[in-house]
């Protein structure tokens, strides 16, 4: 088994005696991004090193260094700590990068002004948990230490805090932190298979169930099949914000300004999101009691996707299957599985127990009917063959 790890990033609310300071900080953060962004556009040399000598060259160009030497383009502010004006030129060196990436030559739509979150490097913050952080900060006279206290969720204990860097939002100032977390299995798709690990298939439905999902071992045995259920239920929801908007919306007629329905589409957001996270959860959790190792969810063609979401409508459990995904790959990946897409054509037209065709007149219903006279839920049957195409596809590469 390889090991392997992923990033994610903790947002965390952050409050402290002066945040003037914090603004301060950023504007230096800034500027200083903003000169090196503009050197490297300017010094068409080293556009194609990688980004440490890219730095390097910067630095040559815009500080004496230890035996004094007059740079070409010295940085115009000075005693700045080090680490804090590396953080900036690298994040100017990749607005510089991701500017001359477009094409576009070095002068035409070059930036006024960016304006990147101050990242805090190692020596630039100390005394860091979840609880609190001490950052460096700038106060418009001098450098000098302040104590942040940080309200959220405790950090994961075998995570690697990577740098954490300061956010302004609307109302809050929060502190973004990567975590680096060991992954238990990367091993590529291929070679799970290979290995003859087991597979679940599902399928999405705008229906009660979110989802059905379906695992078969390496023989395309079936181990165990579920229904992610609770579709209705945010289907209700959702639709009684929707009824509260529209009132809301017809009582304020035309004087409407702002955006005075926004504690409502904030519900309907978090409703959205803490179902996408259950279902998602589930899902994980039937796949673990099944030692499943790799998930196969299906891949539709652009304009099928389109239509279907449409059809199914803004709020149903079908179009939060897009979040319900996304969570998912991410959680599968922390827990050691690969989520992996299969193309699904085909998977509603025959039956997965026999392979003849389904009855043209049940394809459409919930209870199918195929040429053999088996019946059963129409979505479970396009979970199992799904499934079976994924052993199939992959099974075919190991031999
Ligand atoms: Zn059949």
């Amino acid at each position: 088994m390889s090991q392997g790890y992923c990033i994610t990033t903790r947002r965390l609310r952050l409050r402290c005696r002066h945040p003037q300071w914090l603004l301060e900080t950023q504007e230096l953060f800034n500027r200083i991004e903003l000169f090196y962004y503009n050197l490297l556009l300017k010094h068409e040399e080293l556009w194609d090193e990688n980004s440490q000598e890219t730095l390097r060259g910067l630095e040559f160009l815009s500080l004496p260094g230890r035996e004094k030497r007059i740079p070409q383009t010295p940085l115009p502010w000075e005693d700045v700590p080090p680490y804090f004006r590396r953080a900036a030129a690298n994040a100017g060196i990749a607005a510089a990068k991701s500017h001359l990436s477009r094409g576009k030559s070095s002068y035409i739509n070059k930036a006024e002004k960016l304006n990147t979150p101050t990242v805090f490097y190692k020596r630039m913050y100390r005394d860091f948990s979840a609880e609190e952080i001490t950052l460096k900060v700038w106060t418009g006279n001098q450098w000098q230490w302040m104590r942040c206290r940080l309200y959220g969720k405790p950090f994961p204990e075998d995570a690697e805090l990577m740098s954490p860097s300061v956010v302004f939002e609307q109302d809050f100032i929060m502190l973004h932190v990567p975590l680096k977390e060991a992954t238990p299995d990367t091993s590529s798709v291929k070679l799970r298979m290979k290995e003859g690990r087991n597979i679940c298939g599902l399928q999405f439905t705008n229906g009660d169930a979110f989802a059905v999902g379906c695992v078969f071992d390496k023989d395309g045995k079936e181990l165990g099949t579920r229904f992610f259920r609770g579709g209705d239920e945010y289907r209700h929801h959702c639709r009684r914000l929707m009824e509260k908007i529209a009132v809301s919306q017809e009582a304020l007629g035309a004087t409407m300004e702002g955006h005075p329905n926004q504690k409502y589409w904030m519900h309907l957001k978090h409703l959205s999101d803490h179902y996408a996270h259950q279902v998602s959860r589930e899902i994980l959790c039937f796949c673990q009691e099944n030692e499943v190792s790799v998930i196969a969810v299906p891949k539709y063609h652009e304009e099928f996707t389109r239509r279907v979401m449409i059809g199914s409508g803004n709020w149903g459990p079908l179009h939060l299957s897009t979040r319900i995904r996304e969570y998912l790959r991410y959680k599968a990946w922390k827990a050691g599985m690969i989520v992996i897409e299969v193309h699904a054509n085909g998977t509603g037209s025959v039956c997965a127990l026999c392979g003849k065709p389904i009855l043209e007149e049940s394809k459409k219903a919930r209870e199918y009917v195929c040429e053999s006279g088996h019946h059963g839920n129409r979505y479970l049957n396009a979970a199992r063959n799904l499934t079976e195409k994924c052993r199939l596809q992959f099974g075919k590469h190991v031999g």
